[in-house]
C-alpha cells in the first residue's frame, strides 16, 4: 500500500513509518520540520517532501498515487497553542481541512487523523467516553475538535473512508525532550539522566493514560490494512490511569535512584485526569494488546540514553512539561 503520513518526521510519525515499512508498504513523509527531523527517517525508506499542510499545492504533490493518508501534522502542545492560538489554528484545523481536501480531490484514499484526548478538556467524566460532552480547556484541544470535526463531516459528505482517533498521552522512542513543550516522560526521564530535578507543575496527582507509541502505531497499522472507519471518533488508549506520582515512583525503581522532585504552579489549559473508555476500540480492533507501561518506560529509557550519550538531547537547556 501507498501511504502518506503527514507530520511522519515527528515522533509518532518516525516509529510510524518503520512500522508500515516492516509491513511492507511504500511511504511518503510530508513535513515542515517545525518540530520533526529529517534524521528521524534515517535508515527508512521512505519518501520525504518538505512542506506544510498550509500550502495545498505541497499536499496535492505529496498526495499523488496514495492509497491512504495517516494525517499526525499538527502544531502540538498546549501551552504552545495559549501562546499563539492563531498559529495553532492555522496548521490544526485549516491545515488539516487542506489535507482532507486534497484527499478528495485525489479521489478519496482512506484517511486515518490523529485527534487527542484534549477535547473532552473540562468534562470531569471517567472513563472519557466517545459520546461525552466535549470542553476544550485550550487553542489546541478546540483546534483539534474542528479538525475531527472536519474529518468525520467530509466522510459523510463525500463518502471518504475515515478514522479519527483520539490519542491520549503516547510516550516512546523518537520522543525529545529539551524544549520548552516536551511531553512530560521525556522530560522526566531526560532530568533524571541529567541528573536535574523533574519538574512537576501542580502536585503531582494528575493523571494521564499513558499508552506507548508501539501500541499506537500497532492500531494505526490494522485500521489501514483493514480499511477500517467509524462515523465518531474512537479513543486509541486502553484504560489505565497513572498519576505523575506513581510515573515518577516507577522511573526512580527502574533507574534505581531516588530522583529530585521540583513542583511548581498548576498550568493553565492542562486537564486535571485523563482515562479512555476503551469499548468502542475493542470493538473495532478485538486483537490489539497494549504494551505494558513499565515495559514502554523502560524501552523508552534505553533510547533515551542513547540520545543522552550521544548528547543529540542538547538542543537546548530549557525543560518543561506538558501532559496532553
Ligand atoms: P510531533 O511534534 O513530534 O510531530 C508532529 C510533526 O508534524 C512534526 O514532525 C512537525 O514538524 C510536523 N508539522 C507541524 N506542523 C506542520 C505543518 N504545518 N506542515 C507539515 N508538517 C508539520 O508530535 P507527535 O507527538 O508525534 O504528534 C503527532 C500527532 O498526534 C499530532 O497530530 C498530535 O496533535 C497528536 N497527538 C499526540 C499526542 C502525544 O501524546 N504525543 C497526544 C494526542 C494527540
Amino acid at each position: 500500500m501507498q501511504i502518506l503520513i503527514t507530520g511522519g518526521a515527528g515522533f509518532i510519525g518516525a516509529n510510524l513509518v518503520r512500522a508500515c515499512e516492516a509491513r511492507d508498504h511504500q511511504i511518503t513523509v510530508l513535513d515542515d520540520l517545525s518540530t520533526g527531523y529529517e534524521s528521524n527517517l534515517v535508515g527508512t525508506n521512505a519518501h520525504f517532501v518538505r512542506g506544510s499542510i498550509t500550502d495545498p499545492e505541497a499536499i496535492d504533490t505529496a498526495i499523488a498515487g496514495a492509497d491512504a493518508v495517516v494525517h499526525l501534522a499538527a502544531r502540538g502542545s498546549v501551552p504552545r497553542s495559549i501562546d499563539d492560538p492563531i498559529a495553532t489554528h492555522h496548521v490544526n484545523a485549516t491545515g488539516t481541512l487542506n489535507v482532507l481536501d486534497a484527499a478528495r480531490r485525489s479521489g478519496g484514499p482512506q484517511v486515518i487523523m490523529a485527534s487527542s484526548s484534549s477535547v473532552y478538556g473540562a468534562n470531569p467524566e471517567l472513563p472519557k467516553r466517545e459520546a461525552a460532552a466535549t470542553r476544550p480547556m485550550s487553542p489546541y484541544a478546540a483546534s483539534k475538535l474542528a479538525g475531527e470535526g472536519y474529518l468525520l463531516a467530509y466522510g459523510r459528505s463525500y463518502a471518504m473512508p475515515t478514522l479519527a482517533f483520539r490519542f491520549f498521552n503516547v510516550f516512546g522512542r523518537f520522543q525529545t525532550a529539551g524544549h520548552a513543550y516536551a511531553a512530560v516522560i521525556p522530560a522526566f526521564i531526560d532530568a533524571a539522566l541529567r541528573g536535574k530535578p523533574l519538574v512537576v507543575h501542580g502536585d503531582g496527582t494528575q493523571s494521564r493514560d499513558f499508552t506507548h507509541v508501539d501500541t499506537v502505531c500497532a492500531a494505526i497499522t490494522g485500521a489501514l490494512e483493514a480499511r477500517t472507519t467509524s462515523p465518531d471518533p474512537i479513543n486509541l488508549a486502553f484504560g489505565s490511569r497513572t498519576s505523575l506520582h506513581e510515573v515518577i515512583e516507577v522511573l526512580s525503581a527502574q533507574l534505581n535512584e531516588c530522583l529530585l522532585i521540583e513542583h511548581i504552579e498548576d498550568r493553565v489549559g492542562d486537564v486535571a485526569h485523563s482515562q479512555a473508555d476503551s469499548s468502542s476500540l475493542h470493538q473495532l480492533f478485538p486483537n490489539l494488546v497494549p504494551i505494558d507501561f513499565c515495559e514502554g518506560l523502560i524501552d523508552t529509557i534505553r533510547w533515551m540514553r542513547t540520545q543522552v550519550a550521544d548528547s543529540s538531547l542538547n538542543r537546548s537547556t530549557a525543560t518543561g512539561l506538558v501532559l496532553s
